[in-house]
């Protein structure tokens, strides 16, 4: 049937293909650098590498750009607090997101993109809307003109024909009751960052900077954006109203919002207190692929109430993964082929594919890989699973890889089990026997990172931690 994504814009699951050739556009909201990301913030940015993923294994190819919003009304405020630089307050959070990304398993959007650097294309597309008659000026700030979008609230399902004209909002964040003509240019306030601009020195708005930077990369129309759903509403209904006025084109074919991370059934929010970041659960032991899992467990459109246990679960999961992998790659097997169990493993890869198709329903495909290890395991404990089998289980939980990223163990010193080293040690002994020695080399100085000492004696290997 083909990847289907459900399009926030109409309401409805959709057919998803490019418009022209075979690249996807998307771009994605990025991080506001003004303080630690925490696991909610993370669920946004793993949804967006499960898409990433699915749509590479889907055979597009990707042009994702995502932005750092390093200038905002948070930002300021807390680095004159603390009479830090903005650029090296917001420069030293970038780091540390970059690195959670990574450490995260994240592919990189093909352009990461710095708000602070495209002041002027914010500039000159205030001007084109300016021009085109979308905004006024009010106290030396500029303000966008809702009632001259009609469409306004097409995004958030909402109708805003009612709102009083006239009547402006400042903050780059509030709710929907609030909704009044948003601030696209602020006049410059006392000591605070500012830029030269036509209609006077001054500060963007949050909004204008998604809209300038993604038309610039992206072109007019993109084919996907995405965000949380938090975001669905002010910040993508302005960039819509944004865009498409300068524009009369439509801005995004396809609208992705990534639901919330609940702890304790409540949001996780950095103003409610209950927050985790990527750093404390790594220091309390827990993996970087356990979380990954316990993220990529829930489908992105679900709730998500996190808890420790789930972490803990993941943990087992992903052991028992692992362990079959090197029950097969390492288990002794007789010769021959059984076709019945080429059929179930052809089945399982559909269903893995079909779930994966239909919105990237992640549970379903974890649950259909599960099932196959499930049942595997039974018909290896019987010796009806034989050497001929072997590959296409292997291949399956390649594919599986592929997109969730959780088979190799992160190679920090203290989070490696004892099962997870074995796995190495096997897969250095397979790649050895392949005569693939730089494999076989790597995986014995990643061992070393991680503090575990390989010994090659003639009875097999023997490892000890240092
Ligand atoms: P921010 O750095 O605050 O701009 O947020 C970065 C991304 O995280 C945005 O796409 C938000 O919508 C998203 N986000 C914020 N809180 C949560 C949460 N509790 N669960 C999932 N996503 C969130
Ligand atoms: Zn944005």
């Amino acid at each position: 049937m083909g990847l289907r994504l459900y399009n926030t814009l109409t309401l409805k699951v959709e057919p998803f293909s490019p418009a022209n050739g075979n690249t996807v556009r998307m771009y994605s909201c990025g991080p506001t650098v003004y303080n630690y990301a925490h696991i909610g913030n993370l669920r946004t940015f793993t949804f967006n590498d499960t898409l990433r993923r699915w749509l590479r294994y889907r055979g597009f190819l990707l042009e994702h750009v995502m932005n750092i919003t390093d200038v905002e009304d948070k930002i300021i405020r807390k680095s004159m607090e603390l009479g830090v630089p903005m650029e090296q307050y917001t420069r030293k959070y970038e780091q540390f997101f970059l690195e959670d990304m990574a450490t995260m398993r994240l592919e990189k959007p093909e352009r990461i993109v710095r708000a602070t650097e495209h002041i002027q294309e914010m500039v000159d597309l205030i001007s084109t809307l300016a021009q085109k008659g979308f905004t006024y000026e009010s106290d030396g700030s500029v303000y966008y003109r809702i009632s001259k979008f009609p469409s306004y609230g097409k995004l958030s399902h909402h109708d805003f024909s009612g709102i009083q004209a006239g009547a402006r909002v400042d903050n780059d964040e509030y709710d929907k009751d609030d909704a009044r003509d948003f601030v696209l240019w602020k006049q410059r306030k006392g000591a605070e960052p500012c830029w030269d601009a036509p209609f006077g020195a001054g500060r963007p708005g949050w909004h204008i900077e998604c809209s300038a930077m993604a038309m610039k990369y992206l072109g007019d129309t993109l084919d996907i954006h995405t965000g949380g759903v938090d975001l669905a509403f002010p910040h993508h209904e302005n960039e819509i109203a944004q865009s498409e006025a300068a524009t009369g084109k439509p801005f995004a074919r396809f609208w992705l919002h990534c639901e919330h991370l609940h702890v304790d059934m409540q949001k996780m929010s950095k103003s409610l207190g209950n927050i985790y970041t990527l750093r404390e659960l790594i220091d309390m032991g827990y993996s970087p692929e356990a979380l990954r899992f316990v993220l990529m467990s829930v489908p992105y459109r679900k709730k998500l109430n996190f808890t420790l246990d789930s972490l803990k679960g993941a943990q087992s999961s992903i052991e028992r993964l692992r362990n079959y992998k090197l029950r097969l790659q390492s288990g002794r097997l007789s010769d021959g082929l059984n076709e019945s169990i080429s059929e179930l493993s052809r089945f399982a890869l559909h269903k893995f594919e079909a779930a994966m198709d239909d919105d990237l329903n992640t549970a379903e495909a974890l649950a259909a890989v599960f099932e196959y290890v499930r049942e595997t395991n039974t018909l290896l404990d019987q010796g009806v699973f034989v050497a001929g089998n072997r590959a296409e289980a292997l291949q399956l939980l390649a594919r599986f890889d592929q997109v969730f990223a959780v088979l190799e163990p992160t190679m920090t010193a203290g989070l490696l089990d004892d099962s997870s080293i074995e796995a190495l040690i096997a897969e250095r002994t397979a790649a050895k026997k392949a005569k693939q020695f730089s494999r076989a080399d790597d995986i014995r100085n990643q061992l070393l990172e991680a503090g575990i000492i390989l010994e090659d004696t003639k009875d097999g290997v023997r490892w000890k931690r240092k």
